[in-house]
């Protein structure tokens, strides 16, 4: 703080101020890495003081086309003039535009638009339900739908009750019924549940992003599918945090030609501009559910329609996905040739990988990221032991080289404790 001679005072808040404030008046349910950005373009952020970084977690692969891509700024100023939201009561003159770019991009006869993911899986179920009890004529209230263990989908109490992680589930019972947990990558489980006629889907993350980049069998998604084909079960792939380009295809189900019967996107639907998901499906799933029967307010505003049709523009522009796909094989290469005891597995596909750290001396994932971020890249754990990386997609050969650097040298600092 400093006083000038007319008697202003000015006030500079630093890291810690701002950390301070949301400790203060923010309830805690996050942990995040200590520091505080300002800014961001492309593969970088900038913090409160100035100090440059590598994004390795792009807001949990929201911003898969880099921070503040003008494409889709521009995209969002140029609607924000017009108009932002009408609600669902009346038509507007762009989600109609929007419907069709996606469901065409996605190659799916409709969407039901949303905000978060939560919201789409939320929807998914709901559509997955109805479909049980209209279409394939379960029992009124018996239909179950297949999760795995370890599964992430978001925080509301239906999916905290498909949970199997004490955090996200304990404490906030009663929890909703009708879900079946399998374990993940294991198909002879799948096909045992499967049996039962009251289930009507099967929700599956194509790699397993928050349990720490689980990356199942080749051929399991491929296996799951038919399974559930031939028993007239639902395939639902929650591709909030896999799709859009992230693993080196459109969508990480593509990695095995399988084509989900209800599609979940969300995170880079819109850049990581503002909150968009989506959950598509072919007419004899998606009429089943009727007007006023479900929505959401903000859902399918133009806003959010015309930084959506942007964000995946610029997915094929650039694309996105052949560069996940080809700089993704050159980091896994890269990771799992640094000499270190310190690192398990690295594991992943395209530019969706982690590492699991043996914690040494003390010394956790956590301490590995406190480090990076002094070296100027930031990457978050998921559970104890695993450092997830995910950068945007933009990034370049060069820069993916200059990150492994960093990478190399934090590690070898733990190596010589
Ligand atoms: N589904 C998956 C696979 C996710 O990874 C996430 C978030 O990380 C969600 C759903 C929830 O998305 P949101 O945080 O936007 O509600």
């Amino acid at each position: 703080m400093f006083t000038n001679n007319i008697n202003f005072i000015f006030y500079f808040m630093n890291t810690q101020d701002y950390i301070e404030k949301e400790d203060l008046y923010g309830a805690h349910n996050y942990h995040p890495l200590p520091v505080v950005l300002e800014k961001g373009e492309g593969v970088y952020v900038w913090d409160v003081e100035g100090k440059k970084y590598f994004d390795f977690l792009s807001a949990y692969s929201a911003v898969n086309q880099g921070h503040c891509h003008p494409k889709i700024i521009n995209a969002m100023f140029e609607q924000a003039k017009k108009l932002t939201l009408t609600s669902r009561a009346f038509y507007n003159n762009v989600l109609g535009e929007y419907e069709e770019y996606i469901a065409k991009y996605f190659g799916y006869d409709k969407v039901l638009p949303m905000n978060t993911g939560a919201e789409a899986d939320e929807t998914a179920i709901k559509l997955c339900r109805k479909w049980g009890y209209k279409k394939k004529g379960i029992p009124k209230n018996s239909a179950k739908i297949i999760v795995c263990e370890n599964n992430f989908h978001g925080r509301t109490i239906t999916i905290i009750s498909m949970s199997s992680d004490p955090d996200a589930y304990n404490d906030y019972g009663p929890y909703t019924p009708g879900f079946v947990s399998v374990p993940y990558n294991d198909i002879e489980a799948l096909e045992k549940e499967l049996k039962d006629p009251n289930v009507a889907g099967f929700l599956v993350e194509p790699i397993q992003g928050e349990a720490g980049v689980y990356v199942p069998e080749d051929g399991y998604l491929k296996k799951a599918y038919e399974l559930c084909k031939a028993n007239n079960v639902l395939f639902i792939a929650d591709e909030v945090q896999t799709g859009i380009a992230r693993t080196g295809k459109l969508l990480a189900v593509d990695h095995e030609n399988v084509r989900p019967d209800i599609l979940i996107l969300g995170k880079a639907l819109s850049g990581g501009v503002l909150p968009v998901s989506a959950v598509l499906a072919d007419d004899h799933i998606m009429l089943t559910i009727k007007p006023g029967e479900h929505g959401s307010t903000f859902g399918g505003n133009p806003l959010a329609c015309k930084v959506a049709i942007a964000a995946l523009d610029v997915v094929k522009d650039e694309k996105l996905a052949e560069n996940a796909e080809k700089l993704g094989i050159i980091f896994r290469d890269r990771l799992s040739k640094i000499d270190s005891e310190m690192i398990e597995t690295v594991r992943g596909k395209g530019l969706l990988n982690a590492i699991v750290i043996k914690p040494k001396g003390g010394k956790t994932a956590w301490d590995v990221c406190m480090a990076m971020r002094d070296n100027g890249l930031l990457a978050k754990p998921t559970h104890e032991h695993i450092i997830r990386f995910a950068p945007p997609l933009v990034i370049t050969e060069e820069q993916i080289n200059e990150s492994v650097e960093i990478i190399t040298k934090t590690i070898k600092q733990f190596d010589i404790l």
